[in-house]
């Protein structure tokens, strides 16, 4: 039986964490054998790189930037090797490349496009344990890539899917799950088990205790997902192909709120025909995530065009809307930062009108100014002040029967706190 395990900066955050972890390796050898675990950078590390390199360098090119976060998680498996051959476990540490794993050269985002597991399955013959570095790879011109943030999930179930692994484990600083980011909305319940679309939403909508590529790879290859704490033995949480519940099951799964949203809109856009193609033209040319897009019917005085994106993207798509003006001809450009989007996602919600109006209901009665809609058949999402997002997050989690009504409000959850869906 192959299990790949990866364990998240949190985990492995102090040199004590470390050997916590090392311990749990140790007992799964023991108990299963050889296997495969991907290490992410201790705690803040890749952050403090970050911060490190702008104190250097205030664009800092991309491939040296790639360069210089791969050293996190390269510093946690040389640590972890040590540890481990210490309890007498045979372990070998290698880096993205030497484990490999191919990826394109779209540094700090890039894709992994194929893990050439011939060492891998070596090394596991031999009876070892592999640490695998998370987050990094190599292009076909062998420079150093990064799969974005968050991207050692990524890593743990490309291994999984490669060496066909019964599943791949996520060890984090959460027991599981959650129906809500549990530090957003404290009465969130955990989850014993979650379908792989409804996760790609959650994912990819903010829930960032797994990557959105993550799940996307883990459907892809049908890897089972399992989602637990690193610092205890309780129960996590399941990522699969079916529903539990079946037809009488649950409407809305969990909130998701991602609090970098920002808004463009563009007045009088000119001429109409075609303004859709060379605005979106344009922003994907720039690689600039465009998210929920409004369009006014066309008018004499041309079309209005609002859209959302990441609110770390504003800047640059200002700065690019503005130099184009002359091809993309308009009258008025209104840029607003500083707002959140929250997401209400259930498998169950394509078969079950009335969602939509429950979530505009809740938000109104609370005087909450929804400012975009977009919705999807297992998703309603909004998009809010951000100072907002969080109590609407709270609201339609009680307005939708997810809360956990033995967990204290305001509290974080309890150990005792994540009572299980019935
Ligand atoms: P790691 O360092 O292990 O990769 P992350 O910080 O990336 O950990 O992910 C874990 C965090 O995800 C949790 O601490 C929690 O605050 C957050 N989170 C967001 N949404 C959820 C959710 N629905 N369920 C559980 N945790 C969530
Ligand atoms: N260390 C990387 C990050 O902080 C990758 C990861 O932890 O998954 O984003
Ligand atoms: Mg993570």
């Amino acid at each position: 039986m192959r299990v790949v395990q990866k364990y998240g900066g949190s985990s492995l955050a102090t040199p004590a964490r470390i050997l916590n972890v090392a311990e749990r390796i140790a007992r799964a050898y023991r108990e299963h054998g050889p296997l495969v675990v991907v290490l992410s950078a201790m705690g803040d590390t890749t952050d403090e790189l970050l911060a490190l390199a702008r104190e250097v360098s205030p664009r800092p090119h991309p491939d040296a930037l790639d360069l210089l976060l791969s050293t996190g998680e390269v510093v946690s498996i040389a640590l972890m090797e040590m540890a481990l051959r210490d309890r007498g476990v045979p372990a070998v540490a290698l880096m993205g490349w030497q484990a490999g794993i191919r990826t394109t050269p779209s540094f700090g985002r890039a894709l992994i496009e194929s893990v050439e597991s011939a060492r891998l399955e070596r090394h596991l013959s031999g009876g070892k344990v592999v640490l695998v570095a998370g987050f990094q790879g190599v292009t076909a011109e062998e420079e150093i890539t990064t799969l974005g943030r968050g991207g050692s999930d990524t890593t743990a179930v490309a291994l999984a899917a490669a060496l066909r692994a019964e599943r791949c484990e996520i060890y984090t600083d959460v027991d599981g799950v959650y129906t809500s980011d549990p530090r957003v909305v404290p009465k969130a319940r955990k989850l014993t088990h979650v379908t792989y679309d409804e996760m790609l939403e959650l994912a990819h909508l903010g829930a960032v205790v797994l990557h959105p590529r993550a799940v996307e790879l883990a459907k892809r290859y049908g890897v089972p997902l399992y989602v637990a704490t690193s610092l205890d033995d309780r129960e996590g949480t399941w990522i699969g192909g079916e529903a539990q519940d079946m037809e009488g099951g649950r409407v809305v799964t969990g909130v998701a709120v991602d609090e970098s949203v920002a808004r463009v809109t563009l007045r009088g856009v000119r001429p109409p025909e075609g303004a859709l193609k060379r605005l979106f033209g344009l922003l994907a040319e720039a690689e600039i995530n465009v998210d929920i897009i409004i369009t006014s019917a066309a008018g004499p005085d041309g079309l209005d065009v609002a859209f959302s994106l990441e609110a770390g993207d504003l800047e640059r798509a200002i700065e690019l809307l503005a130099a184009r003006r002359s091809s993309l001809a308009y009258d008025r450009l209104d840029a607003e930062g500083g707002l959140a989007k929250v997401s209400v996602v259930g498998a169950g919600m394509a078969s079950r009108p009335g969602v939509a109006a429950g979530v505009f209901r809740t938000l109104a009665d609370a005087g909450i100014d929804v400012k975009m809609v977009s919705t999807s058949e297992i998703k309603i999402s909004v998009v809010v002040e951000r100072e907002q997002a969080r109590r609407a997050a709270r609201l339609l989690h009680t307005a939708f029967g997810l809360d956990d009504e033995a967990a204290e409000a305001g509290g974080t959850p309890s150990p005792q706190g994540e009572r299980r869906e019935a």
